[in-house]
């Protein structure tokens, strides 16, 4: 697949990491150091849940950093009480409904009961990390 168009599945056919989403304090601190520094992509993102995104391309996945949009949005409230540091990981897969279910089934506790759009415009769902061991997880459909 070419890296513009990545499919669900990376080469061995399990759910590849679409994305690792990274608390930040200030977008304009970090990113000319993965963007100019090392030299990765910036990948135009939209902003979502309060926070300013931006991302980089990382191969067939992103990394994407969440600047709190104000003190009082989920990613406000957890830079404060826990500094920049990794948010998120998002996970793609072929059918956020099938998969929903499936978690649903296997007594994973969800954020989003349904899909709805996130910040690349695709279909996602959070899962609450109470079920998934302290880590939050998101589904994207691709
Ligand atoms: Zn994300």
């Amino acid at each position: 697949m070419p890296p513009d168009n990545p499919g669900p599945n990376s080469t061995d056919g399990s759910p590849r990491i679409a994305h690792v989403g990274i608390a930040v304090e200030s977008l304009a601190a970090i990113l000319p150091f993965f963007r100019d520094v090392l030299g990765m992509a910036e990948v135009p993102m939209s902003d979502s849940d309060g926070a300013r995104i931006a991302a980089v391309q990382s191969g067939e996945s992103l990394i994407e950093f969440l600047e709190p949009a104000a003190p009082d949005t989920p990613i406000g409230k957890y830079v404060a009480k826990r500094g920049a540091g990794i948010h998120h990981i998002c996970v793609a897969v072929p059918d956020i409904e099938q998969t929903l279910e499936t978690c649903r089934s296997a007594g994973i506790q969800l954020i989003d009961e349904a899909p709805r759009l996130g910040a690349e415009g695709k279909r996602i769902a959070f899962l609450h990390p109470k079920s998934t061991g302290g880590i939050l997880v998101e589904l994207t459909e691709q």
